[in-house]
């Protein structure tokens, strides 16, 4: 990158939040998984405000120099690799949190990580009820940018769910403001439809695409306060698939209800089963996990109760191992982190969305790819909101073999289609998808179009959201 233009990004931030070194950059140029190719950036730069933000946006636009947003780095799937000699804006110097009290809403800065957050509502006794699991890490803002899911993703859906507005700086400087805040004397975050379409939704999900967001509004909840934690056994997954549905038909507050096949338990338990007091036992082929949490004491009894009939009902057995859903639910900042890096860190996911009905086909199409390529690999899932399934494959492979990297690479892109055909759709809009999307030319050039309009200049995150 030129020097004048380092030059002119000192002068907005302070020397000592810009770095063009190589070892920093070395950290900047990959994200939490190592299955994708480095990029090495042209400098990094760590602003402490919007208004930085901003100056350092028209000095990209102004030298169409390609810009990537970044926050935690925890992402999976490519989202935050830089463009060669490209800028990376690191927002974690953001850190600024805005409670809310009477609206139930809370205004975090893009620096904000889940665990922060949950750290200061927990002393208002309130929550934010969807995590990833990646938390300790991940901020708020970055999540919101992927629309990510996780622990309480069973009750409430994705993250996108639960924004009332955002903050943004979009690729010309401009600072805007959504949702009922878009009225400068509205006093804090209350209702996101506001002023006609939802404009705070194009920001969701879209991989830093249309702008950056510097601050995010989030409704909160009361704590729970009464727990139930209950495993169920199952013959087949299409009975575990039927349980999950008659949960949500009889409005049970399951906040996180999660699918394993027996071999991944067996995985998971052998590498950490032990060390968090979880029995030894023989799983079945298919277990449901679920946490049911309530403000109310009679409310959680009952929807235990019924949810122990459902089970019976739908074929199943209860195994009454509660530890498991309870390290899901209370160890939900790092207990999946444990399980997922059993193998180390070479693995390739393919997060999707899939009709509850369906999720056996997409562990059935998962598990054929293995079988094809002769992966070793898992895959697990959760219920996501109103009548959706998240199914996370995760893919592993030897890094030192450029075989088999290749054949991991073949083998996600053939899973990237066939999942599509069985109507799955992507959670996070990752460049892969791009090839694997058909029959939706109409939708991809709407994007574009959007993608022209707001960015003209093509500097933000190029080709990561579905290629555009
Ligand atoms: C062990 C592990 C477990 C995980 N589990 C989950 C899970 O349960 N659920 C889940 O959803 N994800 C999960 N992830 C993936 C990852 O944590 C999420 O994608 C997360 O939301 C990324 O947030 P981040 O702050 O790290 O953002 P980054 O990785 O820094 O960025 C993510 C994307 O958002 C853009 N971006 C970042 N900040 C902004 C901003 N302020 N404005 C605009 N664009 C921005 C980036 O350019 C990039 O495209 C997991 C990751 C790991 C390593």
């Amino acid at each position: 990158m030129k020097k004048k233009v380092i030059d002119e990004l000192s002068k907005i931030v302070g020397e000592e939040f810009i770095s063009t070194r190589p070892d920093v950059l070395l950290t900047y140029s990959q994200s939490a998984s190592l299955a994708s190719d480095p990029v090495m950036p042209g400098a990094v730069v760590r602003p402490a405000n919007n208004e930085q933000v901003s100056e350092i946006l028209k000095i990209a636009g102004e030298n169409k120099i390609p810009v990537t947003p970044r926050s935690g780095g925890s992402s999976l799937q490519e989202e935050v690799i830089p463009e060669p000699d490209g800028l990376v804006i690191e927002l974690m110097r953001l850190k600024e949190i805005t409670l809310y009290k009477e609206l139930r809403s809370v205004t975090v800065g893009a620096g904000v990580t889940f665990a922060e957050l949950e750290k200061y509502l927990k002393e208002h006794d309130l929550i934010l009820p969807v995590y990833p699991e990646s938390a300790l890490v991940c901020s708020v803002a970055g999540n919101v940018s992927v629309n990510g899911a996780g622990p309480g993703s069973s009750l409430y859906g994705c993250i996108g769910e639960l924004v009332l507005g955002v903050e943004v700086v979009l690729p010309d400087g401009t600072i805007i403001t959504t949702g009922s805040e878009a009225n400068p004397h509205a006093s804090g975050p209350y209702q996101r439809y506001s002023f006609g379409p939802d404009i705070t939704g194009l920001f969701i999900g879209s991989l830093g695409s249309f702008g950056i967001i510097t601050k995010v509004s989030m409704k909160v909840y009361k704590r729970y306060k009464y727990y139930d934690y209950n495993t169920f056994g199952f013959e087949t997954h299409e009975q575990s698939e039927k349980f999950m549905v008659d949960i949500k038909q009889h409005d049970i507050n399951g906040i996180f209800t999660s699918l394993y096949e027996g071999p991944v338990l067996e995985l998971f338990m052998d590498m950490i089963g032990e060390e968090l007091g979880i029995p030894q036992h023989e799983w079945p082929f298919s277990t449901v996990s679920m946490t049911i949490g309530s403000v109310r004491e009679d409310l959680m009894k009952s929807d235990a109760e019924l949810a122990k009939k459902l089970c019976v009902k739908n074929g199943g057995h209860v195994i009454g191992i509660s530890q498991l859903p309870k390290q899901e639910w209370s160890g939900r900042l790092w207990f999946f982190v444990r399980a997922c890096y059993v193998h180390g860190w070479h693995w390739r996911t393919l997060y999707h969305h899939q009709t509850p009905t369906n999720a056996h086909e997409s562990i059935e199409e998962i598990r054929r790819v293995m079988n094809k390529y002769g992966f070793l690999g898992h895959t697990a899932g959760f219920a996501t909101g109103h009548s959706s399934f998240n199914a996370y494959p995760h893919l592993y492979f030897d890094p030192q073999d450029p075989e088999d990297e290749q054949k991991i690479r073949d083998g996600h892109n053939e899973l990237a289609k066939t999942l599509f055909k069985t109507g799955a759709v992507p959670f996070k809009l990752a460049e892969y998808w791009s090839d694997a999307i058909e029959g939706m030319d109409s939708y991809i050039t709407l994007l574009e179009l959007v993608k022209k309009t707001i960015d003209s200049q093509k500097i933000m995150s190029p080709r990561k959201l579905a290629g555009i």
